[in-house]
């Protein structure tokens, strides 16, 4: 048994704040646990009513005879602590708290919640909530509304986690106008004990539920979210609306659920990690989730495309070659068929038109065609209803043939207000929407969700590292109260966790960098040291490809020269003489630590102008192989590495290990804030790939 089934399975529960009065919380959840039929016992408590709702109501928990599975709480705010004292002492392990006026209040609110999570702690407690409407079972066994929301939900496959209360009471009602069947509803509020992540994993083997739809505003624990979400969405898909996406949106919602959102790319990236389907609204949420729960996912992306008439058959075409689909290329033989059943004047070719002179039996004919095609994976089937009575002859015809071809994805657009044809389809496993561009949508992330479903799982890779090494020079570097890391340093942490550094060493003078380029017997570059500039060769500060003595003393002249005119000079702690690596694509690699993330690694093509061109993209680490690659293919520029116009590729394996060498050295080592290792020259072969500039910067603590 886990640990949530008293919340969500419970065989008794009490309602604690009770209230007699019609339209008040404590009444309304009383009225849906009855209306619902409960399969359990329901006990009101409220000292100053003898029953209701034609209930025996009792005083306090403590006086109700027997067990008690759940409490479900209503009471004010200042009452919360003491009614959980009563529910410890009763020996209830399963708490509801509807209350609000806690951490999304503000800093009062924050220490309240505070002392209700250790009592929660201290009695082996498990809450949803505070701050919720509360949860909905629909299993069979079960049939319990603890929600004070008045809709009345058809029993289905899917499990709905909302973080806002009253969002949750109009997610409900859409739920059920759209014919969407639930298994279980959750508004988490707050989330202190039970989070999001809990319930993913609680359902995650439930077998009443098949998909999973969250709203949320923020995320508790990232990480844990991904390796969570990871094992269910490969084989029960999961939708999520975030909100928070812009700024003052992420402003709305710390004030609402006392939660912040993390940057939007960042939560992009984590959701395509974890192979969560992100969507921008609501209203897009129940699109998909209307195709996902009707209907299989389809076995490839070539579509086929039937009208009545020809504008929307055209819109459908340019929506699905936007979103990545394909139209299907008709076998000879369903062109054939297409030809003896059509009008002689409508084309046989996708997208079908049955034109004006098609009629419902046309429609069902070609429809089925186009079904039996082995070059087809998906329908859409589109219909303008030019009569009522020929309508509803078209929703029996697709309803019908749907039924033959369970295999196959099937979405309907309906392009009229007939909501009683709608309606129809809908409930008859049909997807149906208004707009082609909806329906579109819907289809098309049911396709990006069989490739990730196909995709490799990936592995976390561990190098054989010299981990306590960088721990040495990071404590020196804290003990002198430095958080940027000296050149030297950098090179060193890098070359202990295996990145291959361009030869180099630090130089006082003039002589010793004549020395150093005479010794390395190549040409070298010279670059101003120092903690405080950033950019070294904005101001000057590095000389490229010097050949000769006299280019070694003339550049180290020349750096001192345009420091000096920038007032500069007095902040040169040194010369770095380094080899210079000629020819190579400059590839950027870095590190950010995130506040609510942690380490975002990112990945682009490098070199100063890497600001200008912002082709990077960010993983949430730790990252496997194949994220890394991913990463590599999804940058514009990608094609770069792979060698344009007769060039040879880079050593793209190489660019993938030294990701995971840095995923693996930022997850190591907590104390670094940043990583910036730009450029990464990266050549055809992999030992002439060298880093010639990085920076590292720690944390600011200890
Ligand atoms: P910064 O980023 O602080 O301006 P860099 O050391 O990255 O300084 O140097 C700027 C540019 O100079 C690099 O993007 C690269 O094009 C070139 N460069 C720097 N070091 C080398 C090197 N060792 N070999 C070849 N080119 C170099
Ligand atoms: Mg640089």
């Amino acid at each position: 048994m886990s640990n949530l089934d008293k919340v969500f399975k419970p065989r008794s529960i009490a309602i604690i704040g009770a209230s007699r009065k019609k339209q008040t919380i404590g009444r309304e959840i009383i009225h849906n646990l009855i209306e619902y039929e409960f399969t359990g016992a329901i006990y009101p408590v409220n000292p100053n009513a003898d029953s209701i709702h034609s209930v025996k109501c009792y005083p306090s928990v403590k006086e109700i005879p027997g067990e008690i599975d759940l409490a479900i709480i209503t009471v004010p705010k200042q009452l919360v602590l003491g009614v959980v004292d009563e529910c410890g002492e009763k020996g209830i392990k399963g708490l509801i708290v509807i209350t609000a006026g806690f951490k999304e209040v503000g800093a009062e609110g924050a220490a309240l919640e505070q002392k209700l999570v250790e009592k929660i702690k201290h009695y082996g407690m498990r809450m949803v909530g505070p701050n919720c409407m509360g949860i909905i079972n629909n299993d069979e066994q079960i049939q319990m509304n603890a929600t004070f929301a008045p809709t009345k939900l058809s029993k289905g496959q899917i499990a709905f986690i909302s973080q806002s209360g009253a969002l949750g009471v109009a997610i409900l009602e859409n739920a059920a106008a759209l014919q969407l069947g639930i298994s279980c509803f959750a508004s988490i509020g707050n989330k202190p004990n039970i989070s999001g992540n809990d319930l993913l994993e609680y359902w995650k083997n439930e077998s009443n539920t098949k998909l999973i739809l969250m709203y949320l505003e923020s995320f508790g624990n990232p990480k844990k979210f991904i390796e969570i979400a990871r094992g269910i969405t490969r084989f029960k898909p999961i939708i999520a609306v975030k909100s928070g996406r812009t700024v003052a949106g992420a402003r709305a919602a710390s004030s609402h659920t006392g939660a912040l959102a993390g940057a939007d790319i960042i939560v992009d990236e984590m959701f395509r990690q974890a192979g969560v389907i992100r969507v921008p609204s609501i209203e897009q949420l129940f699109d998909l989730a209307m195709a996902f729960d009707k209907q299989p996912l389809p076995h490839g992306d070539r579509v086929a495309i039937l009208s009545n008439a020809g504008g929307p058959a055209i819109m459908a075409t340019d929506a699905l070659i936007n979103n990545g689909l394909t139209l299907a290329e008709l076998s000879q033989k369903t062109k054939d068929d297409l030809r003896h059943v059509l009008s002689p004047d409508a084309s046989v070719t996708n997208p079908i038109d049955t034109t004006a002179g098609g009629n419902a039996v046309i429609y069902g004919k070609a429809l089925q065609i186009l079904l039996a095609d082995p070059n087809v994976d998906s329908m859409m089937a589109i219909f303008v209803p030019p009569m009522t009575e020929f309508a509803r002859e078209v929703a029996l015809q697709i309803v019908k043939i749907n039924e033959k071809y369970p295999e196959k994805t099937i979405l309907c657009c309906f392009m009229s207000q007939d909501k009683e044809n709608i309606s129809y389809l809908r409930t008859h496993n049909i997807p149906t929407y208004i707009f082609p561009e909806s329906a579109v949508a819907a289809l098309a992330a049911m396709n990006e969700h069989r490739k990730w479903r196909l995709k490799h799982e990936g592995t976390f890779k561990n190098f054989d590292v010299k981990k306590d090494h960088v721990k040495k020079i990071i404590k020196q570097a804290y003990k002198e109260n430095r958080l940027y890391l000296g050149q030297s340093e950098v090179f060193e942490i890098l070359d202990a966790y295996g990145f291959r550094v361009a030869a180099n060493t630090i130089v006082k003078n003039e002589d010793e960098a004549a020395a150093f380029a005479k010794k390395l017997q190549k040409p070298v570059v010279l670059k101003v040291h120092s903690s405080t500039i950033v950019h070294k060769s904005d101001v000057g500060g590095v000389q490229v490809d010097l050949r000769s003595e006299s280019e070694v003393r003339h550049g180290y002249q020349a750096i001192y020269k345009n420091l000096k005119e920038k007032k500069l000079d007095g902040q040169i702690e040194g010369i770095v003489v380094q080899e210079m690596v000629k020819g190579g694509k400059e590839v950027v690699l870095g590190m950010n630590h995130d506040k609510q993330f942690g380490p975002v690694i990112m990945a682009g093509l490098g070199g100063i102008y890497v600001e200008v061109l912002k082709d990077v993209t960010f993983r949430i680490a730790p990252l496997t192989d194949f994220d890394a690659k991913e990463m590599l293919e999804s940058l514009r520029s990608y094609p770069l590495l792979q060698g344009v116009r007769g060039e040879k590729p880079v050593h793209i394996a190489t660019v993938i290990e030294y990701i995971l060498r840095l995923s693996q050295l930022v997850i190591d080592i907590e104390d670094i804030a940043e990583i910036d290792m730009n450029p990464f020259m990266v050549f055809e072969s992999k030992s002439d790939c060298k880093i010639v500039d990085a920076r590292i910067k720690l944390m600011d603590r200890p």
